[in-house]
């Protein structure tokens, strides 16, 4: 079985999204390796041998520094079709999905996206794909290659087992069309301490907080424990807190070692993006609210007066 990981990159460094699907590719055994397409990349490539990769192909060009799809499409096709790559594999985010939908078109191969898990049974490559809100997980199947998967965000996490990756440089034709598309301006979102989907910590904040100025009780609790700070929709939609932080259907899946939901319901389409999480811990005042039904702890309370306290009690603990 042959496998390439698109590995994608910010600041230089590869994203967890991509180490993750990586290191879940190399439990698979075979051929393992990955792609990184930018500017200045050559440096982060070496990373991707420690978890899995055997070999990883570098495009290194001014030409396709911008984060757009085409290119990386172009530069993936033709792996595909020099190398005989039978798999590519996606973490999700908004670039990788665009470049996976973008490489089926272009090869007319089967995308089978928001997987949470690969697995190889009788020989054959199946994935697992939530379906029905969540509740059932299914097989799903390709009937051809390349097979292209998608894997929702946090899926994997990425372990790293040591080992070096040869470094093959290459350079794709770029299509007409593909550098027709020009990255203008690229913003960030200023924010402090590490993303939702990184952090080992997140707090979360929904509408039992009361009023928007409370989220300072979940950002104080969150700078206690060294985690980021998300929301529900309820919050998000009411204008309360930016959607950067949503986590749910409709926002970010996150997998923390820790997830504390304050004054949160837990409502279906809020667990789907963080049921992951290792313990989850809930702070909500009605004991019939249906996060507890899936919190590994709970406390029954309102959340003015547990959150300053157990700020209070992590801040003492941590000696700060
Ligand atoms: C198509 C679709 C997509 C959606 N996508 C998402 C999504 O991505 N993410 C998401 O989060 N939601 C999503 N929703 C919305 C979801 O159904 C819920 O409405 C939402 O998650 C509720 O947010 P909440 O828990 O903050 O608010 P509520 O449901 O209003 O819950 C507030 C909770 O706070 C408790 N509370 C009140 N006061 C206090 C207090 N003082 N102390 C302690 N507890 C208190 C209450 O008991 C209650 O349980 C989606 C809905 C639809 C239809």
């Amino acid at each position: 079985m042959t496998t390439l990981v698109f590995l994608e990159h910010h600041d230089r460094s590869l994203t967890k999204a991509s180490l993750g699907v990586l290191s879940k590719a190399a439990t698979l055994g075979g051929d393992v390796a990955g792609v990184v397409v930018g500017s200045g990349v050559r440096d982060a490539a070496p990373q991707a041998g420690g978890f899995g990769a055997q070999r990883v192909f570098v495009w290194d060009d001014e030409r396709v520094a911008p984060p757009l799809s085409q290119p990386r499409v172009d530069a993936i096709a033709h792996l595909v079709r020099d190398q005989g790559f039978e798999n590519v594999l996606f973490g999700s985010s908004v670039l990788a999905a665009d470049v996976a939908a973008g490489l089926s078109a272009r090869l007319d191969a089967g995308l089978n996206w928001d997987l949470v898990d690969l697995a190889s049974q009788d020989g054959e490559l199946v994935g697992k794909r939530p379906a029905l809100q969540d509740s059932v997980v299914v097989d799903v199947g390709w009937t051809a290659t390349p097979r292209l998967a998608l894997f929702r965000s946090g899926s994997f996490d990425p372990v790293e087992k040591g080992g070096e990756a040869e470094l093959v440089d290459f350079e794709a034709e770029l299509e007409d069309f593909s550098l027709a598309a020009t990255m203008v301006e690229q913003a960030h979102a200023e924010s402090e301490g590490p993303s939702i989907e990184d952090a080992d910590v997140v707090v979360a904040g929904g509408r039992g907080l009361g009023e928007p100025s409370n989220f300072s009780l979940v950002e104080d609790l969150a700078a206690a424990l060294g985690g980021a700070v998300a929301a529900t929709r309820a919050v998000v939609d009411a204008g309360w807190y930016p959607y950067a932080a949503q986590v749910g259907q409709t926002g970010k899946t996150v997998s923390p070692k820790l997830y504390v939901a304050a004054g949160i319901s837990g409502a279906i389409q809020h667990k789907v993006g963080m049921q992951g999480s290792n313990v989850i811990v809930a702070v909500n005042k009605d004991p019939n609210a249906p996060i507890f039904e899936y919190a590994d702890l709970g406390v029954v309370g309102d959340v003015h007066a547990v959150l300053p306290k157990l700020t209070q009690l992590v801040r003492e603990r941590r000696g700060s």
